[in-house]
């Protein structure tokens, strides 16, 4: 995954650059997490510079609205946090390119270098990693197009906007369940719709959805089209067993099919999880001296906004007593 840094290579890699540029920190991600470590490494006069990668401000920047932000009572919109966060962080001298790393090298020593999308090279002494997760897509016509118009991936985020109304939740592991449990506050009927007969959640979380009144299941089926005009409308749904087909009058659609981190660039690098999630310890560290993580790259469980802030707090605070130990 990594390319060499020989002298040889690294001309070839550098492209239209000569030398490449050398930083102190170079922060991979611009989400709350990435923009969190900019704010406090720049206001430590460590002038980070930032790649915003290929989804500038990360998921929460594709929130309709965030209430549970600490901070702000009324409801503030996705964009207009990172919005915020990124004005923050350049007042304190943080540079944020748009611009995408794809290749990075931690494993020949310090500094490192790292490649983007357009060619350019960079040599960092410490990195902190907020490449973020993304929400495993159903892949099926009109989800791009009603995502936040009735299409959802965070019953947290959206739920109070669906209240009184009748959803579906796609899959059947914990994550369905427990977001399908968090809906029935809001929501009047919620189907869980299922590709099989067997929930893959545990125990626990299937015996509180089969109690709760509000919530049933669809089995055996998956879901074709989310239908719509300006919010959603409908699904087709698909049994897989009978291959009967059918469409289906509903209000919002809440997938959850897993997530994956964004992590495949460390493969082989740096220590992950089976399922690709960077290990971490209490400061932030990864297996690489110098190489910190924060937020969902290295987070399964919480997935909030307030947790990607407070860990992209962190690492910068560790990545800065590090560099100063050096
Ligand atoms: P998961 O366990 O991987 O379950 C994903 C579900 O989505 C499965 O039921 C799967 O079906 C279904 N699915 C996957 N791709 C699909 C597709 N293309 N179309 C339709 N259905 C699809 O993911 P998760 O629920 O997000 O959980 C991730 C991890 O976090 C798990 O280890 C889980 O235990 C943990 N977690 C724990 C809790 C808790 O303990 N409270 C809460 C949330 C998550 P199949 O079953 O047929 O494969």
């Amino acid at each position: 995954m990594f390319f060499v840094t020989s002298d040889s290579d690294e001309k070839e890699a550098t492209g239209p650059q000569d030398t490449p540029q050398h930083e102190k920190v170079i922060i991979i991600g611009s989400g709350p997490a990435g923009l969190t470590a900019a704010i406090y490494t720049a206001r430590a006069r460590m002038n980070p510079l930032v790649f915003a990668g290929d989804t500038p401000g990360g998921q929460v920047s594709l929130t309709n609205e965030i209430e549970n932000y600490p901070g702000f009572p009324e409801p503030l919109g996705g964009t207009e946090l990172v919005e915020r966060m990124t004005a923050q962080a350049e007042r304190f001298g943080a540079r944020i390119e748009y611009d995408t790393v794809t290749e990075v090298d931690f494993v020949h020593g310090r500094p490192f270098t790292l490649k983007t999308a357009t060619g350019a090279v960079y040599k960092a002494e410490a990195v902190i990693i907020a490449s973020g997760a993304s929400p495993r897509k159903l892949q099926v016509p009109g989800e791009a197009e009603f995502t936040g118009r009735g299409v959802s991936y965070c019953a947290t985020c959206d739920g109070y906007f669906f209240r009184d109304k009748h959803v579906i939740v796609v899959g059947g592991g914990d994550s369905a369940l427990e977001e399908a449990l968090f809906l029935t506050k809001f929501a009047s009927q919620i189907e869980i719709v299922h590709r099989r007969d067997k929930l893959r959640a545990g125990a626990a979380l299937r015996e509180r959805a089969f109690a709760n009144e509000k919530i049933s299941f669809i089995w055996d089926t998956v879901v074709d089209e989310i239908v719509g005009d300006e919010v959603v409308k409908s699904v087709k749904l698909r049994n897989v067993k009978t291959g009967e087909t059918r469409d289906y009058p509903v209000d919002g659609v809440f997938i959850f099919i897993g997530h994956e981190p964004a992590t495949a660039l460390y493969k082989g690098q740096l220590e992950m999880d089976e399922r690709g999630y960077l290990i971490t310890d209490k400061l932030m560290r990864t297996n690489i001296e110098g190489v910190f993580a924060a937020g969902e790259a290295q987070d399964p469980i919480f997935r909030q906004v307030a947790t990607s802030v407070g860990q992209g707090c962190a690492a910068a605070m560790s990545c800065e007593r590090w560099l100063s130990e050096q």
